[in-house]
């Protein structure tokens, strides 16, 4: 049965602890015949990326733990020679540490970048599952470090609820990934409403956007702030309206590259 990481975003508070476990497991230690020593530095077997959308003051932040996909098909296999990448049983995908010494392009062959080469080795290195833990019935580090719950690992029949609504990253890659994500923020576009005669904010006005196909609907909080959150990468048109204000309205803002803050909008009195 296929081993999976599951990795719910929302978990992840950004506290690194992951990260620092797969160094600690495996810098200065050999586990083989699963893996070398890794380097202290230059080499993240797993990696917490921050993702900041936005501009101030309106920024939201998230963390998305990145890790060898352990694909279904891999791309790093059929790169490597005399059988220097292979699948275990549980689904798991090993560069055989001597096998492997010497053929870079088993680093090069995977999309995700998830390969490291050690120079001084002339190895390719990454994430082993922990399998040497497995092994002893354990759990794999960066797993038995969550204190959230936010990175799982176990057999795939066991997550399918997860995985149903899950996504992989890059799944053009046509490998087949076997870590599963839920829970990554969209784009957002927010603003904040302001009356400049009476120098308060605007409450309640209602805000619609559109785009996409689809459209959104809805209204200023005390502060007079609105947030449209969990959108597509796109363009949109919004309009604003709020009672004894001339209305509002923007075109084309775009979500490709970046979250869109508009900042502080003075709204005029009819
Ligand atoms: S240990 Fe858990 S909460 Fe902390 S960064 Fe890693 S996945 Fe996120
Ligand atoms: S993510 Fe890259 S290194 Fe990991 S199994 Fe897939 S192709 Fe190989
Ligand atoms: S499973 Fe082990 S080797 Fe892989 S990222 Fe987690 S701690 Fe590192």
């Amino acid at each position: 049965m296929a081993k999976v990481f599951c990795i719910d975003v929302a978990k992840c508070s950004g506290c690194y602890n992951c990260q620092f476990a797969c160094k600690d497991e495996h810098c200065n230690n050999e586990w083989l015949p699963y893996a070398a020593k890794q380097p202290m530095t230059g080499q993240f077997w797993l990696q917490v990326e921050e993702h900041v959308e936005g501009t101030k003051p309106k920024i939201k932040i998230h963390y998305i733990p990145v890790l060898c996909n352990h694909c279904e098909d891999p791309a790093c296999m059929k790169a490597a020679e005399n059988g220097a990448v292979y699948k275990r049983e549980d689904g798991l995908v090993i560069i055989d540490p001597e096998k492997a010494a010497g053929q870079k392009q088993i680093a090069e062959a995977c999309p995700y970048g998830a390969i490291y080469w050690n120079e001084e080795l002339k190895l390719p290195q990454k994430c082993t599952g922990c399998a040497h833990l497995l092994e002893e019935g354990k759990t794999p580090r960066c797993v038995d470090v969550c204190h959230t719950g936010a990175i799982r690992f176990g057999d795939e029949s066991e997550f399918t609820d997860f995985i149903k609504d899950a996504t992989v990253r890059l799944p053009e890659s046509g490998t087949g990934p076997k870590v599963y994500y839920r829970n990554i923020p969209g784009r957002f576009i927010g603003g904040t409403l302001y009356d400049p005669i009476e120098e308060v904010v605007v409450r309640n006005a209602r805000c619609r956007l559109s785009g996409d196909g689809k459209s959104w609907e809805t209204t200023t909080d005390i502060f007079g702030d609105f947030w449209f959150k969990d959108l597509p990468r796109g363009t949109f048109d919004l309009t604003i309206e709020a009672d004894g204000f001339e209305s509002l309205s923007f075109k084309a803002l775009d979500t490709t590259k970046d979250s869109i803050n508009l900042g502080d909008l003075p709204m005029t009195r009819k």
